[in-house]
């Protein structure tokens, strides 16, 4: 499984482009995390199956006018400001977020789906979403 940001340009933006990617491969889509509005939109893909159908899948987006970059980072936590309040581990739906045995903050980012319920909650805002 790989993980991609797509960003779609306004003349795409209203095009069933990721529904006919779907019927055109035959492949598993999930959406992570959606912007979209009327002139443009973002949108965060976990594609399933294996490296032939991930080239497929990014090459028909790319085709059909989408940007598709895969991500490579996620959640990053700056150390120095996070006071391991443990608010962030409450919210986070993929269970991404833990303590490790010193009572510190551990980011699985596999887990991560870099859905950003955390940024909201951490009153220190030590957390930002890495994508490139
Ligand atoms: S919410 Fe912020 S300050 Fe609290 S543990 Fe998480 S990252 Fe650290
Ligand atoms: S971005 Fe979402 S999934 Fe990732 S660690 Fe934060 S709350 Fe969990």
């Amino acid at each position: 499984m790989n993980k991609y940001i797509l960003k779609f340009p306004s003349d795409v933006v209203s095009s069933p482009v990721l529904a006919e990617t779907i019927l055109e491969t035959g492949t598993v889509l999930n959406i992570l995390r959606a912007k979209v509005d009327y002139n443009e939109g973002t949108i965060v893909i976990s594609v399933l199956g294996d490296e032939e159908k991930q080239k497929k899948v990014v090459e028909i987006l790319t085709r059909k006018g989408v940007e598709v970059s895969k991500l490579r980072k996620g959640i990053i936590n700056e150390e120095e400001r996070c006071v391991n309040c443990g608010a962030c581990i409450s919210v986070c739906p993929a269970g991404a977020i833990s303590f490790d045995k010193e009572g510190s903050i551990k980011i699985e980012k596999e887990k991560c789906h870099r859905c950003g319920i955390c940024l909201e909650v951490c009153p220190r805002r030590s957390l930002s979403i890495q994508e490139y």
